[in-house]
Protein backbone atom coordinates (compact mmCIF):
# COMPACT_ATOMS: atom_id res chain seq x y z
CA UNK A 1 0.00 0.00 0.00
CA UNK A 2 1.27 3.50 -0.57
CA UNK A 3 0.28 6.31 2.02
CA UNK A 4 -1.43 9.11 0.46
CA UNK A 5 -2.33 12.22 1.95
CA UNK A 6 -1.11 15.05 3.86
CA UNK A 7 -0.34 15.48 7.88
CA UNK A 8 -2.30 18.14 9.33
CA UNK A 9 -0.37 20.52 10.06
CA UNK A 10 1.10 20.81 6.09
CA UNK A 11 -2.44 21.91 5.52
CA UNK A 12 -2.97 24.05 8.26
CA UNK A 13 0.11 26.11 7.02
CA UNK A 14 2.57 25.26 10.25
CA UNK A 15 4.85 24.47 7.68
CA UNK A 16 5.75 20.79 6.27
CA UNK A 17 8.61 20.20 9.04
CA UNK A 18 6.40 21.80 12.15
CA UNK A 19 6.40 18.42 13.62
CA UNK A 20 10.21 17.05 12.77
CA UNK A 21 10.00 13.89 15.03
CA UNK A 22 8.37 12.07 17.62
CA UNK A 23 9.78 9.45 20.63
CA UNK A 24 8.60 5.92 18.86
CA UNK A 25 9.20 2.23 19.45
CA UNK A 26 10.03 -0.13 16.46
CA UNK A 27 10.83 -4.52 16.80
CA UNK A 28 11.07 -6.75 14.54
CA UNK A 29 11.43 -10.18 13.96
CA UNK A 30 13.17 -12.94 11.37
CA UNK A 31 13.54 -16.33 11.30
CA UNK A 32 10.64 -17.13 13.81
CA UNK A 33 7.02 -18.79 12.69
CA UNK A 34 5.21 -16.94 14.33
CA UNK A 35 6.91 -13.48 13.47
CA UNK A 36 3.93 -11.51 13.62
CA UNK A 37 3.06 -12.75 16.92
CA UNK A 38 6.34 -11.25 18.12
CA UNK A 39 5.79 -8.15 17.25
CA UNK A 40 2.66 -8.28 18.80
CA UNK A 41 4.11 -8.88 22.11
CA UNK A 42 7.36 -6.88 21.46
CA UNK A 43 5.59 -3.80 20.62
CA UNK A 44 2.99 -4.02 23.64
CA UNK A 45 6.54 -3.99 25.82
CA UNK A 46 7.36 -0.59 23.95
CA UNK A 47 3.53 0.62 24.09
CA UNK A 48 5.40 3.29 26.45
CA UNK A 49 6.80 4.92 23.82
CA UNK A 50 4.10 5.84 22.21
CA UNK A 51 -0.14 5.51 22.35
CA UNK A 52 -1.32 6.96 19.16
CA UNK A 53 -0.67 4.18 16.88
CA UNK A 54 0.65 1.14 16.08
CA UNK A 55 1.31 -1.23 12.95
CA UNK A 56 3.02 -5.09 12.06
CA UNK A 57 3.76 -5.56 8.52
CA UNK A 58 5.41 -9.29 7.60
CA UNK A 59 6.77 -10.42 4.64
CA UNK A 60 5.01 -13.65 2.99
CA UNK A 61 5.00 -15.53 -0.25
CA UNK A 62 6.83 -12.38 -2.62
CA UNK A 63 4.44 -9.76 -0.80
CA UNK A 64 3.39 -7.73 2.16
CA UNK A 65 1.02 -8.38 4.42
CA UNK A 66 -0.33 -5.41 7.19
CA UNK A 67 -2.34 -3.66 9.40
CA UNK A 68 -2.23 0.14 10.99
CA UNK A 69 -4.22 1.68 13.12
CA UNK A 70 -5.24 4.36 15.73
CA UNK A 71 -4.57 3.40 19.58
CA UNK A 72 -2.93 1.25 21.66
CA UNK A 73 -1.49 -2.16 20.46
CA UNK A 74 -4.15 -4.44 22.45
CA UNK A 75 -6.76 -2.54 20.72
CA UNK A 76 -5.71 -2.68 17.29
CA UNK A 77 -4.59 -5.78 16.26
CA UNK A 78 -7.28 -9.34 17.05
CA UNK A 79 -5.93 -13.21 16.86
CA UNK A 80 -7.28 -12.87 13.33
CA UNK A 81 -5.14 -10.10 12.24
CA UNK A 82 -2.13 -11.28 13.63
CA UNK A 83 -2.80 -14.55 11.82
CA UNK A 84 -3.79 -12.73 9.03
CA UNK A 85 0.12 -11.31 8.69
CA UNK A 86 1.82 -14.65 7.76
CA UNK A 87 5.91 -15.13 7.46
CA UNK A 88 9.01 -15.17 9.34
CA UNK A 89 9.75 -12.33 8.96
CA UNK A 90 7.96 -8.88 10.33
CA UNK A 91 8.18 -5.70 11.71
CA UNK A 92 6.36 -3.11 13.77
CA UNK A 93 6.39 0.81 15.60
CA UNK A 94 4.82 2.31 17.67
CA UNK A 95 4.23 5.98 17.55
CA UNK A 96 4.29 8.69 19.90
CA UNK A 97 2.00 11.63 19.39
CA UNK A 98 0.66 14.32 22.01
CA UNK A 99 -2.53 16.02 21.13
CA UNK A 100 -3.82 16.63 17.40
CA UNK A 101 -2.32 15.23 14.63
CA UNK A 102 -4.05 11.80 15.26
CA UNK A 103 -3.91 10.35 11.72
CA UNK A 104 -3.62 7.36 10.21
CA UNK A 105 -1.65 8.60 7.51
CA UNK A 106 1.40 8.68 10.34
CA UNK A 107 1.07 5.31 11.46
CA UNK A 108 4.27 3.03 10.64
CA UNK A 109 5.30 1.09 9.59
CA UNK A 110 5.59 2.51 6.36
CA UNK A 111 5.07 1.21 3.07
CA UNK A 112 6.38 2.13 -0.48
CA UNK A 113 6.93 0.64 -4.19
CA UNK A 114 9.70 0.87 -5.73
CA UNK A 115 11.19 -0.68 -8.74
CA UNK A 116 13.21 -3.09 -6.55
CA UNK A 117 10.01 -4.54 -4.82
CA UNK A 118 7.96 -3.35 -2.04
CA UNK A 119 9.77 -1.74 1.36
CA UNK A 120 8.40 -1.54 4.67
CA UNK A 121 9.95 1.33 6.86
CA UNK A 122 9.76 1.52 10.86
CA UNK A 123 11.95 4.40 12.62
CA UNK A 124 12.32 6.12 15.59
CA UNK A 125 14.29 9.69 15.33
CA UNK A 126 14.33 12.56 13.27
CA UNK A 127 16.38 13.24 10.47
CA UNK A 128 17.95 16.27 10.49
CA UNK A 129 18.44 17.13 7.13
CA UNK A 130 15.39 15.49 5.44
CA UNK A 131 14.19 19.19 4.61
CA UNK A 132 17.47 19.38 2.31
CA UNK A 133 17.05 16.11 1.12
CA UNK A 134 13.47 16.48 0.09
CA UNK A 135 14.09 20.02 -1.46
CA UNK A 136 16.67 18.23 -3.76
CA UNK A 137 14.35 15.40 -4.27
CA UNK A 138 11.73 17.26 -5.49
CA UNK A 139 13.81 19.27 -7.92
CA UNK A 140 14.86 16.37 -9.23
CA UNK A 141 11.25 15.11 -9.91
CA UNK A 142 10.29 12.96 -6.95
CA UNK A 143 6.67 13.13 -5.95
CA UNK A 144 6.01 13.30 -1.81
CA UNK A 145 2.85 11.20 -0.45
CA UNK A 146 3.60 12.58 3.41
CA UNK A 147 5.54 14.79 4.92
CA UNK A 148 7.36 11.99 6.95
CA UNK A 149 11.26 12.46 6.77
CA UNK A 150 10.54 8.32 6.57
CA UNK A 151 9.71 9.01 2.96
CA UNK A 152 12.84 10.45 2.23
CA UNK A 153 14.64 7.08 2.99
CA UNK A 154 12.53 5.60 0.38
CA UNK A 155 13.26 8.13 -2.40
CA UNK A 156 16.82 8.09 -1.84
CA UNK A 157 16.76 4.46 -1.86
CA UNK A 158 14.58 4.12 -5.21
CA UNK A 159 16.72 6.60 -7.11
CA UNK A 160 19.93 4.86 -6.03
CA UNK A 161 21.31 2.98 -8.65
CA UNK A 162 23.19 0.24 -7.08
CA UNK A 163 23.08 -3.23 -8.39
CA UNK A 164 21.28 -4.79 -5.11
CA UNK A 165 18.33 -3.29 -2.75
CA UNK A 166 21.13 -3.69 0.12
CA UNK A 167 23.40 -1.51 -1.49
CA UNK A 168 20.72 0.80 -2.29
CA UNK A 169 19.69 1.17 1.34
CA UNK A 170 23.50 1.34 2.18
CA UNK A 171 24.02 4.57 0.04
CA UNK A 172 20.33 6.18 1.03
CA UNK A 173 21.68 5.84 4.67
CA UNK A 174 24.89 7.49 4.22
CA UNK A 175 23.05 10.67 3.44
CA UNK A 176 21.24 10.71 6.16
CA UNK A 177 22.00 13.22 9.34
CA UNK A 178 20.31 12.86 12.47
CA UNK A 179 18.59 10.08 14.83
CA UNK A 180 17.32 7.68 13.64
CA UNK A 181 16.77 3.47 14.08
CA UNK A 182 15.22 2.41 11.34
CA UNK A 183 13.93 -1.32 10.15
CA UNK A 184 13.43 -2.11 6.82
CA UNK A 185 12.07 -4.93 5.46
CA UNK A 186 11.98 -6.23 2.02
CA UNK A 187 10.37 -9.14 0.17
CA UNK A 188 13.33 -10.83 1.18
CA UNK A 189 15.40 -8.87 4.11
CA UNK A 190 15.36 -7.24 7.04
CA UNK A 191 17.82 -4.79 7.51
CA UNK A 192 18.12 -2.68 11.00
CA UNK A 193 20.18 0.66 10.61
CA UNK A 194 21.39 3.10 13.70
CA UNK A 195 22.59 6.85 12.62
CA UNK A 196 26.83 7.43 13.38
CA UNK A 197 25.96 8.67 16.75
CA UNK A 198 23.70 6.35 18.30
CA UNK A 199 21.00 8.74 19.59
CA UNK A 200 18.26 6.13 19.96
CA UNK A 201 18.73 2.90 21.81
CA UNK A 202 18.28 -0.02 19.61
CA UNK A 203 19.52 -3.38 20.58
CA UNK A 204 19.40 -6.90 18.79
CA UNK A 205 18.29 -10.05 20.64
CA UNK A 206 18.04 -14.39 19.76
CA UNK A 207 15.25 -16.40 20.03
CA UNK A 208 16.15 -20.53 20.26
CA UNK A 209 15.29 -22.38 17.50
CA UNK A 210 12.17 -23.70 16.85
CA UNK A 211 11.09 -26.29 14.12
CA UNK A 212 12.76 -26.31 10.77
CA UNK A 213 14.32 -23.05 11.51
CA UNK A 214 17.50 -21.89 12.94
CA UNK A 215 17.93 -19.30 15.68
CA UNK A 216 15.32 -16.58 15.29
CA UNK A 217 16.45 -12.54 15.17
CA UNK A 218 14.93 -9.56 16.75
CA UNK A 219 15.25 -6.57 17.19
CA UNK A 220 13.87 -3.17 19.95
CA UNK A 221 14.03 0.00 20.82
CA UNK A 222 14.57 -1.28 24.31
CA UNK A 223 15.48 -4.53 25.61
CA UNK A 224 12.34 -4.94 27.93
CA UNK A 225 10.49 -6.09 24.67
CA UNK A 226 13.40 -9.01 24.67
CA UNK A 227 12.10 -10.29 27.71
CA UNK A 228 8.55 -9.91 26.40
CA UNK A 229 8.38 -12.48 23.68
CA UNK A 230 11.74 -14.73 25.55
CA UNK A 231 14.80 -13.68 23.75
CA UNK A 232 18.15 -12.93 25.01
CA UNK A 233 19.81 -9.65 24.50
CA UNK A 234 23.11 -10.17 21.81
CA UNK A 235 23.94 -6.66 21.67
CA UNK A 236 23.60 -3.07 20.19
CA UNK A 237 23.49 -2.15 17.04
CA UNK A 238 26.21 -0.24 16.91
CA UNK A 239 26.72 3.47 15.46
CA UNK A 240 27.29 3.80 11.69
CA UNK A 241 25.93 -0.12 11.72
CA UNK A 242 23.92 -1.51 8.71
CA UNK A 243 22.67 -5.56 9.54
CA UNK A 244 21.07 -7.16 7.07
CA UNK A 245 19.61 -10.56 7.72
CA UNK A 246 17.95 -13.13 5.61
CA UNK A 247 15.05 -16.05 6.08
CA UNK A 248 17.84 -18.23 6.14
CA UNK A 249 19.64 -16.94 8.76
CA UNK A 250 22.03 -15.52 7.38
CA UNK A 251 23.28 -12.11 8.86
CA UNK A 252 25.81 -9.72 7.81
CA UNK A 253 27.09 -6.75 8.98
CA UNK A 254 28.03 -3.54 7.39
CA UNK A 255 29.68 0.01 8.15
CA UNK A 256 27.60 2.28 6.32
CA UNK A 257 28.85 5.81 8.09
CA UNK A 258 32.08 6.23 10.38
CA UNK A 259 30.73 5.83 13.74
CA UNK A 260 30.82 9.64 14.86
CA UNK A 261 30.87 11.21 18.59
CA UNK A 262 28.90 9.10 20.78
CA UNK A 263 25.14 10.58 21.78
CA UNK A 264 23.24 8.41 23.66
CA UNK A 265 20.29 10.72 24.62
CA UNK A 266 20.21 11.23 28.31
CA UNK A 267 16.50 11.58 28.70
CA UNK A 268 16.22 8.04 27.46
CA UNK A 269 18.13 7.24 31.02
CA UNK A 270 16.06 10.32 32.62
CA UNK A 271 12.95 9.42 31.47
CA UNK A 272 11.76 7.55 28.45
CA UNK A 273 13.09 4.51 28.75
CA UNK A 274 10.76 1.48 30.57
CA UNK A 275 13.50 0.66 34.21
CA UNK A 276 13.27 -3.05 33.39
CA UNK A 277 15.33 -1.89 29.97
CA UNK A 278 19.16 -1.58 29.74
CA UNK A 279 20.88 0.91 27.62
CA UNK A 280 24.72 0.12 27.08
CA UNK A 281 24.93 -2.65 29.34
CA UNK A 282 23.55 -0.21 32.52
CA UNK A 283 19.72 -0.85 33.73
CA UNK A 284 17.55 2.03 33.90
CA UNK A 285 16.13 1.52 37.38
CA UNK A 286 19.38 1.10 38.80
CA UNK A 287 20.70 4.51 37.18
CA UNK A 288 17.86 6.39 38.24
CA UNK A 289 18.23 5.52 41.71
CA UNK A 290 21.95 6.34 41.48
CA UNK A 291 20.87 9.66 39.78
CA UNK A 292 18.51 10.07 43.46
CA UNK A 293 21.27 9.10 45.63
CA UNK A 294 23.42 12.01 43.88
CA UNK A 295 20.49 13.88 44.00
CA UNK A 296 20.35 13.65 47.80
CA UNK A 297 24.04 14.13 48.45
CA UNK A 298 23.67 17.42 46.44
CA UNK A 299 20.48 19.06 47.72
CA UNK A 300 19.61 17.30 50.83
CA UNK A 301 16.98 18.88 52.85
CA UNK A 302 15.71 18.17 56.28
CA UNK A 303 12.43 16.38 56.41
CA UNK A 304 10.16 13.71 57.21
CA UNK A 305 9.32 11.44 54.24
CA UNK A 306 10.36 11.28 50.51
CA UNK A 307 7.90 10.50 47.96
CA UNK A 308 8.01 9.81 44.02
CA UNK A 309 5.87 10.58 41.01
CA UNK A 310 4.62 7.32 39.51
CA UNK A 311 5.39 6.04 37.90
CA UNK A 312 8.18 7.65 36.16
CA UNK A 313 10.15 9.05 39.15
CA UNK A 314 9.95 6.20 41.28
CA UNK A 315 13.35 4.84 41.33
CA UNK A 316 14.91 8.18 41.71
CA UNK A 317 12.82 8.75 44.46
CA UNK A 318 13.89 5.63 46.47
CA UNK A 319 17.84 6.43 45.44
CA UNK A 320 17.47 9.76 47.15
CA UNK A 321 15.58 8.33 50.31
CA UNK A 322 18.02 5.48 50.66
CA UNK A 323 20.95 7.95 50.13
CA UNK A 324 18.88 10.46 52.79
CA UNK A 325 18.28 8.15 55.33
CA UNK A 326 14.60 9.28 55.36
CA UNK A 327 11.46 6.52 54.45
CA UNK A 328 10.31 6.38 51.23
CA UNK A 329 6.36 6.57 51.47
CA UNK A 330 3.62 6.21 48.61
CA UNK A 331 2.55 9.88 49.20
CA UNK A 332 0.74 10.28 45.48
CA UNK A 333 -1.16 7.47 43.97
CA UNK A 334 -1.60 7.17 40.20
CA UNK A 335 -4.83 6.00 38.62
CA UNK A 336 -3.94 3.93 35.80
CA UNK A 337 -7.70 3.91 34.18
CA UNK A 338 -7.11 7.55 32.39
CA UNK A 339 -7.25 6.48 29.23
CA UNK A 340 -8.40 8.53 25.46
CA UNK A 341 -11.61 7.77 25.71
CA UNK A 342 -12.04 9.12 29.77
CA UNK A 343 -14.02 12.12 29.98
CA UNK A 344 -11.93 14.88 30.88
CA UNK A 345 -13.63 17.50 33.88
CA UNK A 346 -14.89 20.84 33.10
CA UNK A 347 -12.81 23.63 34.49
CA UNK A 348 -15.98 23.98 36.79
CA UNK A 349 -15.53 20.62 37.96
CA UNK A 350 -11.64 20.96 38.01
CA UNK A 351 -11.85 23.66 39.92
CA UNK A 352 -14.34 21.90 42.97
CA UNK A 353 -11.47 19.50 43.19
CA UNK A 354 -12.60 16.76 40.50
CA UNK A 355 -8.98 14.68 39.37
CA UNK A 356 -8.05 12.30 37.79
CA UNK A 357 -4.79 10.98 37.17
CA UNK A 358 -2.69 11.82 40.72
CA UNK A 359 -4.25 11.74 44.25
CA UNK A 360 -1.76 12.85 47.34
CA UNK A 361 -2.22 9.78 50.38
CA UNK A 362 -3.14 12.31 53.30
CA UNK A 363 -2.32 9.27 55.57
CA UNK A 364 0.70 9.56 54.22
CA UNK A 365 1.88 13.54 53.92
CA UNK A 366 -0.33 15.16 56.27
CA UNK A 367 2.02 17.45 58.92
CA UNK A 368 4.83 15.88 56.84
CA UNK A 369 7.96 17.88 55.60
CA UNK A 370 7.30 16.12 52.07
CA UNK A 371 9.95 15.54 49.57
CA UNK A 372 9.20 15.05 46.24
CA UNK A 373 11.18 13.76 43.54
CA UNK A 374 10.30 13.67 40.27
CA UNK A 375 12.56 13.14 36.99
CA UNK A 376 12.36 16.50 34.64
CA UNK A 377 10.61 19.63 34.49
CA UNK A 378 9.48 20.92 31.50
CA UNK A 379 7.05 23.33 31.34
CA UNK A 380 6.60 23.29 35.12
CA UNK A 381 2.62 21.90 34.82
CA UNK A 382 3.18 18.64 36.86
CA UNK A 383 5.14 20.36 39.32
CA UNK A 384 2.89 23.03 40.15
CA UNK A 385 0.05 20.25 40.62
CA UNK A 386 1.54 18.05 42.81
CA UNK A 387 2.44 20.86 45.14
CA UNK A 388 -0.78 21.77 45.27
CA UNK A 389 -2.05 18.27 45.55
CA UNK A 390 0.67 17.79 48.38
CA UNK A 391 -0.04 20.79 50.22
CA UNK A 392 -4.05 20.52 50.15
CA UNK A 393 -3.63 16.73 51.29
CA UNK A 394 -1.74 18.50 54.83
CA UNK A 395 1.94 18.61 53.81
CA UNK A 396 3.49 21.34 56.19
CA UNK A 397 6.48 21.55 53.96
CA UNK A 398 7.50 20.37 49.95
CA UNK A 399 10.88 20.24 48.85
CA UNK A 400 10.85 19.55 45.04
CA UNK A 401 13.99 17.26 43.97
CA UNK A 402 14.45 16.75 40.25
CA UNK A 403 16.79 13.71 38.80
CA UNK A 404 17.94 15.78 36.19
CA UNK A 405 19.20 19.61 35.28
CA UNK A 406 16.63 22.80 34.18
CA UNK A 407 15.67 21.42 30.39
CA UNK A 408 16.16 24.67 28.55
CA UNK A 409 16.73 23.66 24.88
CA UNK A 410 14.27 21.69 22.64
CA UNK A 411 15.35 18.71 21.36
CA UNK A 412 16.15 17.70 17.43
CA UNK A 413 16.80 14.09 17.84
CA UNK A 414 13.97 12.22 18.27
CA UNK A 415 11.93 13.65 21.06
CA UNK A 416 9.02 15.55 20.92
CA UNK A 417 9.73 18.45 23.24
CA UNK A 418 7.93 22.10 23.22
CA UNK A 419 9.24 25.26 21.67
CA UNK A 420 11.74 26.90 23.74
CA UNK A 421 9.26 29.43 24.92
CA UNK A 422 7.05 26.47 26.34
CA UNK A 423 10.11 25.19 28.38
CA UNK A 424 9.89 27.13 31.93
CA UNK A 425 13.78 26.71 32.56
CA UNK A 426 14.40 28.65 29.56
CA UNK A 427 12.62 31.70 30.52
CA UNK A 428 12.95 31.52 34.59
CA UNK A 429 15.79 31.40 37.20
CA UNK A 430 15.61 28.20 39.80
CA UNK A 431 13.92 30.64 42.26
CA UNK A 432 11.49 31.98 40.01
CA UNK A 433 10.85 28.20 39.00
CA UNK A 434 10.33 27.57 43.03
CA UNK A 435 8.01 30.44 42.84
CA UNK A 436 6.10 29.33 40.23
CA UNK A 437 5.45 26.15 40.99
CA UNK A 438 5.17 27.03 45.36
CA UNK A 439 7.93 25.24 46.39
CA UNK A 440 9.63 25.34 49.64
CA UNK A 441 13.00 24.44 48.24
CA UNK A 442 13.67 23.38 44.72
CA UNK A 443 16.78 21.55 43.38
CA UNK A 444 17.78 20.19 40.01
CA UNK A 445 20.72 17.25 39.70
CA UNK A 446 24.04 19.01 38.07
CA UNK A 447 24.71 17.68 34.55
CA UNK A 448 27.82 16.44 35.78
CA UNK A 449 26.26 14.90 39.21
CA UNK A 450 23.88 13.25 36.40
CA UNK A 451 26.72 11.88 33.87
CA UNK A 452 28.63 10.33 36.78
CA UNK A 453 25.65 8.68 38.42
CA UNK A 454 24.37 7.23 35.14
CA UNK A 455 27.83 5.90 35.01
CA UNK A 456 28.46 4.83 31.09
CA UNK A 457 32.25 3.74 30.91
CA UNK A 458 34.80 7.00 30.76
CA UNK A 459 35.73 7.61 26.87
CA UNK A 460 37.82 10.39 26.94
CA UNK A 461 35.33 13.03 27.43
CA UNK A 462 33.34 14.53 29.86
CA UNK A 463 30.11 13.68 28.38
CA UNK A 464 30.97 9.54 28.34
CA UNK A 465 28.80 9.86 25.07
CA UNK A 466 25.90 11.26 26.49
CA UNK A 467 23.74 13.81 23.90
CA UNK A 468 23.25 16.73 26.51
CA UNK A 469 21.59 19.31 24.47
CA UNK A 470 18.64 19.85 26.05
CA UNK A 471 20.11 20.72 29.62
CA UNK A 472 23.32 22.12 27.66
CA UNK A 473 22.85 23.17 24.62
CA UNK A 474 25.50 21.20 23.16
CA UNK A 475 24.34 18.61 20.41
CA UNK A 476 26.64 16.09 19.15
CA UNK A 477 25.73 16.74 15.53
CA UNK A 478 24.26 19.41 13.70
CA UNK A 479 20.76 20.28 14.85
CA UNK A 480 19.95 21.98 11.41
CA UNK A 481 17.72 24.68 13.51
CA UNK A 482 18.35 27.92 11.01
CA UNK A 483 17.38 24.90 8.05
CA UNK A 484 13.49 24.99 9.41
CA UNK A 485 13.25 21.71 11.84
CA UNK A 486 11.32 24.12 14.40
CA UNK A 487 10.67 21.98 17.33
CA UNK A 488 7.37 21.41 18.11
CA UNK A 489 4.72 22.66 20.59
CA UNK A 490 1.04 21.07 21.95
CA UNK A 491 0.18 20.09 24.68
CA UNK A 492 1.87 17.20 26.37
CA UNK A 493 0.08 14.59 28.12
CA UNK A 494 2.37 13.10 31.31
CA UNK A 495 2.39 9.92 31.72
P1 LIG B 1 5.91 19.26 32.84
O1 LIG B 1 4.63 19.02 33.51
O2 LIG B 1 6.90 20.04 33.66
O3 LIG B 1 5.72 19.84 31.47
O4 LIG B 1 6.56 17.84 32.55
C1 LIG B 1 7.30 17.15 33.52
C2 LIG B 1 6.69 15.81 33.77
O5 LIG B 1 6.45 15.16 32.54
C3 LIG B 1 7.58 14.89 34.58
O6 LIG B 1 6.78 14.30 35.59
C4 LIG B 1 8.10 13.85 33.60
O7 LIG B 1 8.03 12.55 34.18
C5 LIG B 1 7.20 13.95 32.42
N1 LIG B 1 7.92 14.06 31.15
C6 LIG B 1 9.19 14.43 30.91
N2 LIG B 1 9.47 14.45 29.61
C7 LIG B 1 8.35 14.05 28.97
C8 LIG B 1 8.01 13.84 27.59
O8 LIG B 1 8.80 14.07 26.68
N3 LIG B 1 6.75 13.37 27.34
C9 LIG B 1 5.85 13.14 28.33
N4 LIG B 1 4.64 12.67 28.00
N5 LIG B 1 6.12 13.35 29.62
C10 LIG B 1 7.35 13.81 29.95
MG1 LIG C 1 6.43 11.90 35.52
Amino acid sequence: MVVTGYYNEARSGRGLYAHPGEECGIFGAVGHEEASFLNYYGLHALQHRGQESCGICSSYGGRFHHRRGMGLVKEVFTQEDLLSLPGIAAIGHVRYSTSGESHLVNAQPLIFRYRGGELAIATNGTLTNAPQLRAELEAEGSIFQTTSDTEVLAHLVARSRAETLEEDVFAALNRLDGAFAFLILTNEKLIAARDRHGFRPFSMGTMAPRGKLGVATVFASETCAFDAVGATFDREVEPGEMLVLDDQGNRESLQFAEPARRGICTMEYVYFARPDSDIDGINLHSARKRLGRRLAREALVEADVVTGVPDSSISAAIGYAEESRLPYEMGLIKNRYTGRTFIQPSQGLREQGVKMKLSAVRGVVEGKRVVMVDDSIVRGTTSLRIVRLLREAGAREVHVRISSPPFKNPCYFGIDTPSREELIASRLSVEEMRQAIGADSLHFLSARGMVEAIGRPECGSPDRGHCLGCFTNEYPADTYEAAGGQPRGGEEEER
